[in-house]
């Protein structure tokens, strides 16, 4: 394993300080030392992807998707070595961690054939009408280009999906734009291995240096450097809301603001209509108790909040899922950080007025550090809408659910809600419709809605939105999973009048990919 940056696509040594990577499992550290980075390193980085954007955005589209899939062949390469590390350096499963391998190298591929078929530049084009008058109509024709580097932060929860080749950068590269990763101090190592794998891939495919760049830190200082470079042109995180914040407001102050497209959370509400829970109290019990805790609850579409009615049914709904919880063992979460903010958190918000703990996981394995204890607990919707500590994210295995006298009081809690990822209704069908407001005020806060299902699970696929009303996501016109990510790195750019030879392919007239729009139009 290499710990050495990645710049102009070659290792960089430097001697500015050296990082260790740490299994939260049990406290010791890991194989591996990895270079801090300098903000001569960030300059650098950028100025080599400045570079090979040069080329990098013009490059025949099937060469593009040749290299995203060597990309996903070289990580298929590492083999067992990357999902062992990654596993001991946060602790999740290595079962878990092969089905998130196996999506990595998915979505690359997905991107891959996204960026051959070539469809998703949008081209548009609008030919002359010389005769028409008073003026003649000039000739227009409309695409999305790439633009410019891309920083991407890694995120904890996800060490290959959404971290060095995870979605973000596999968007960025697919839509013509090099990319700048800074590795999140959570996973090192694993960072390493897939770093080189792009590196193998950008050198097999003869891709241009700087294309891929790989920064490690265990502070903020080259993350802001990063952010603030004049030559960085996009930046898309995940994490908590404080981070995200700080990052847009930097980005916001630079003498030219750039998007920044931030993924900070969301507790993803769950509404159960009262027939529902009268018919499967115990099903929807079981089926809750075990999305609240999968993965220790370290996904950003955990269901952190249940609302219902009240009702003899719920009670049952309630006794079964106490008895659910107490039996979820403990499990390890990513970090120190990450458990101590757990445990601090779920801890203050029973002490919160009218907040009753429900249910705790007493099966906690005190041999191993860092870990998670599931927790349940309730209040009444009134004590909920005035208090708005309730409808903060408490990232792990845990959950609030909310009891209204009735509808018209579970609307109200709607009410206060903020912007979510996602957004679920568990109900007979026959229940949906008397309650067209109350879906009509649900979907205007999330960016899905799911119907009698669980929010966590996300597909990855074309019609995906993963991405909210704030505070979820700072831009909720945009996903950061599913073949669309990719509108997140392009803009539109419109040629007039210009002439064929120097179109680009997908503007010349017989190209399959440009739609005449208004060609007859007089
Ligand atoms: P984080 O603290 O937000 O950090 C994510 C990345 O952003 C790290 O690389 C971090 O750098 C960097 N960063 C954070 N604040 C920054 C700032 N002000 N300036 C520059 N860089 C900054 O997230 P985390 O470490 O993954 O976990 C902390 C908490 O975030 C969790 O307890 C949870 O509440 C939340 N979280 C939520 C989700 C979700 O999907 N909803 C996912 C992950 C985490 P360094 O770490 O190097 O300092």
């Amino acid at each position: 394993m290499n710990g050495k940056n990645i710049v102009e696509g070659a290792y960089v040594e430097i001697y500015d300080g050296s990082l260790k990577a740490v299994n939260p499992a049990t406290g010791l550290t890991l194989e591996g030392e990895f270079d801090k980075a300098n903000e001569s390193l960030v300059n650098e980085a950028l100025q080599s992807a400045t570079k090979a954007f040069q080329s990098y955005r013009h490059l025949n589209k099937d060469l593009k998707a040749d290299f995203l899939n060597a990309i996903a062949d070289e990580i298929t390469n590492i083999g067992e070595e990357l999902v062992t590390r990654a596993s001991a350096e946060s602790g999740l499963p290595l079962g878990r961690l092969q089905g998130e391998l196996g999506r990595t190298t998915g979505q690359l591929r997905l991107f891959a054939n996204l960026v051959a078929e070539g469809s998703w530049v949008d081209a548009i084009i609008d030919t002359a009408i010389p005769e028409r008058q008073p003026l003649l109509r000039p000739d227009i024709r409309r695409m999305l280009v790439p633009i410019g580097p891309v920083v991407v932060f890694g995120a904890s929860n996800f060490p290959l999906a959404f971290s060095v080749a995870g979605g973000d950068t596999a968007s960025a590269l697919a839509s013509g734009c090099p990319v700048i990763v800074k590795a999140h101090p959570a996973h090192y190592g694993t960072s390493a291995l897939v770093g080189e794998a792009i590196i193998k891939a950008a050198e097999k495919t003869g891709m241009p240096k700087g294309v891929f760049s790989l920064l490690y830190d265990d502070g903020y200082t080259i993350g802001t450097a990063l952010v603030k470079h004049p030559l960085t042109k996009a930046v898309t995180f995940t994490g908590s809301f404080k981070g995200g914040m700080a990052l847009i407001h930097l980005a916001q102050q630079r003498e030219h603001p750039i998007p920044v497209f931030a993924e900070m959370g969301s507790i993803n509400p769950v509404i159960f209509l009262p027939e529902i829970i009268e018919n499967q109290a115990e099903e929807l019990a079981k089926k809750y108790a075990a999305s609240i805790t999968l993965g220790a609850g370290q996904f950003c579409t955990n269901p952190g909040l249940l609302l219902a009615v009240q009702s003899p049914a719920l009670d049952s709904f309630i006794t079964f899922l106490k008895e659910a919880i107490a039996k979820i063992p403990s499990a390890t979460m990513l970090t120190e950080g990450i458990a101590h903010n757990y445990e601090q958190l779920s801890t203050e918000i029973v002490n919160e007025n009218g907040v009753a703990l429900l249910s705790a996981s007493s099966l906690k394995n005190d041999e191993l550090q860092n870990q998670s204890q599931a927790k349940i607990a309730q209040v009444s919707a009134s004590h909920f809408i005035n208090n708005p500590k309730l409808r903060e994210e408490i990232f792990g295995p845990y959950s609030l659910l909310v009891v209204a006298q009735d509808m018209s009081e579970l609307e109200q809690a709607v009410d206060v809600l903020e912007g979510q990822l996602t957004i679920t209704i568990m109900a007979e069908k026959y229940e949906l419709q008397n309650h067209r407001n109350l879906i009509d005020k649900l979907t205007d806060k999330t960016g899905r809605i799911i119907f009698n299902g669980v929010p966590t699970g996300v597909e990855v696929c074309a019609a995906m939105q993963h991405g909210g009303p704030f505070p979820a996501t700072n831009d909720s016109r945009f996903t950061s999973v599913g073949s669309t990510a990719i509108h997140r790195f392009a803009r539109p750019l419109a040629y007039q009048d210009w002439e064929q030879e120097l179109l680009p392919d997908e503007l010349k007239d017989g190209n399959p990919l440009g739609i005449f729009r208004t060609v007859n139009q007089k």
